[in-house]
């Protein structure tokens, strides 16, 4: 016979016939178990006994051995499917060639950040919060301004043709930092054909269009190459 034993004394008989069977049984237990959350990487463990009753339905111990599971917390929705998490320097800081990474004891800290939504992931490698042994533990933190400027940045010098680096312009430039308003406009992504010999007032181009304009990117629009050429 086998018992399951959670150190709160809490106590089940398991319908098992190998300790194998009984610690795999176990572990079901603890991951179905309502622990308190705290938004973090928890470790939970209990312990499994073999016993057997004598003619005095006394229980003898036969056997025991510990186990344990890694509880980590949900994943927080993301705005796209999923998570895209990343580590810029820009926003992270940190060694250049590591960004987002700090020693800690004898581990380190990552801080990753998702490109979608913002939020961020923090995996601490000697997490020391849950007793003297180091663990491993993962949370999430909600976005904040300079995540969601980030975001919009990305979206931006991500977009994959000049018809979608216009509509991200006109939804996310608004949320962009002050950085990137006053510098980065000039490195936005082109999409193909040769780049204009002059280039003042043009932002961005494919192999038959320009972007173009003065001010702020709702004052630019789209001209074919032939306009600009015939200077319409
Ligand atoms: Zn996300």
């Amino acid at each position: 016979m086998f018992k399951y034993l959670e150190e709160s004394r809490y106590e089940e008989y398991l319908n098992a016939d190998t300790m194998t069977e009984a610690l795999e049984q176990a572990k079901d237990l603890l991951r179905e178990g309502d622990w308190p959350h705290e938004g973090k990487t928890a470790y939970v463990a209990a312990e499994v006994v073999e016993i057997q009753e004598d003619p005095d339905g006394n229980e003898i111990e036969l056997d025991h051995s510990a186990v344990s599971v890694r509880l980590d917390p949900p994943v927080p929705p993301c705005e796209a499917d999923q998570h895209d998490w990343c580590s810029p320097h820009e926003l992270l800081g940190g060694l250049e060639e590591n960004p987002g990474v700090s020693g800690n004891g004898g581990g380190v800290i990552i801080t990753e950040v998702c490109r979608h939504c913002g939020r961020y992931r923090v995996t601490n490698t000697w997490d020391q919060s849950q007793g003297p042994e180091p663990v491993e533990t993962i949370e999430y933190h909600e976005a904040d301004e300079a995540s969601r400027e980030w975001c919009a940045e990305q979206a931006i010098l991500n977009a994959p043709s000049l018809d979608a680096l216009v509509e991200a312009l006109a939804e996310h430039f608004d949320n962009t930092s002050e950085r990137f308003q006053d510098r980065s406009l000039v490195e936005l992504p082109t999409f193909g054909g040769a780049e204009p010999e002059d280039t003042r007032g043009v932002w961005s181009w494919d192999e038959n269009r320009l972007l173009i304009g003065e001010g702020n990117p709702d004052e630019w629009e789209v001209v074919t190459r032939t306009e600009w050429a015939s200077g319409e």
